[in-house]
């Protein structure tokens, strides 16, 4: 990937409504996924939509998505590529899918700049940003230049992702941007022979956390194999499988973000 020569003078961005990142303190929470469904969602609601993975070091727009190959260029922006009516751009689109990105921390933020900046989304009604797990320099950088309107947090219901949850509301608030509202993931665990709910995680964990801050949740999802398995097909459970618990989940908390 060529990175830009300079900051760009006029943001891309500013043709998008309204920036939404999804954002998580700790990686393997279920962020991509929700990020890919809450857009999906989005579009079903006649939402003109976008995702933008500032995930640089491990991107997973592309296979969630179900997108490959490398995106083009028009003069210095980049074209983003589309699935299931979602415009998409992410650093895996401009790198080997196999080559990990060791790159010195201004390749990396000159990358994020393009990402940011230069990116022909049209005109968007919310660009979902997935964010890098974390509270970093790209999370700050992405905080601070992506005119957000303000950040979902989300959360397993365990300690360990919740204390991080915890790190990442106070970045933003670090940052002025506002949080819109935590999601709890994998909730609980249905049963498919007997129907009995497991909290496998624990019990109201983000809510109780949400409570605690003042912020609102959002929603909770439901364990199941089959997002796991849809995702790793490229067929968010939004789209597969609209009817399930799961999928009207995603669509309620959608509406929240109109
Ligand atoms: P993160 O972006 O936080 O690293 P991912 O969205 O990549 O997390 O999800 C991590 C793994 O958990 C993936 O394999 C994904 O399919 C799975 N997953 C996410 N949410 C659920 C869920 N509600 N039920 C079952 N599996 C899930």
């Amino acid at each position: 990937m060529k990175p830009p020569s300079g900051p760009p003078r006029v943001s891309t961005l500013s043709k998008v409504r309204s920036v939404v990142a999804v954002a998580s303190g700790k990686g393997g929470v279920g962020k991509s996924t929700a990020a890919v469904n809450l857009a999906l969602a989005l579009t079903s609601q006649q939402h003109r939509v976008g995702i933008l993975d500032a995930d640089l070091f491990g991107p997973s727009i592309p296979r969630l998505m179900n997108l490959s190959g490398r995106a083009e260029a028009e003069g210095d922006l980049l074209l983003p590529m589309v699935n299931y009516g979602v415009k998409c751009m992410s650093m895996g689109f401009l790198i080997d899918e196999e080559a990990p990105v060791v790159w010195r921390g201004l390749m990396v933020m000159k990358a994020l700049q393009q990402l940011l900046h230069q990116v022909d989304w049209g005109e968007l009604d919310t660009l979902i940003i997935d964010m890098p797990p974390g509270t970093g320099d790209t999370q700050l950088t992405v905080s601070q230049q992506a005119r957000l309107k303000g950040a979902v947090i989300i959360s397993t219901p365990q300690d360990v992702a919740l204390a991080d949850a915890k790190k990442g509301v106070a970045m933003f608030g670090k940052v002025n941007v506002p949080i819109l509202g935590m999601i709890q993931n994998m909730s609980y665990f249905t049963c498919p022979c007997c129907s009995t709910k497991t909290h496998i995680f624990g019990t109201e964990g983000v809510r109780r956390l949400a409570d605690n801050m003042g912020l609102p949740l959002l929603g909770e999802i439901p364990l199941n194999a089959d997002v796991c398995e849809l995702s790793d097909q490229g067929r968010p459970i939004v789209v597969a499988r609209p009817e399930s618990v799961e999928a009207r989940a995603y669509m309620e908390i959608a509406e929240k973000l109109h």
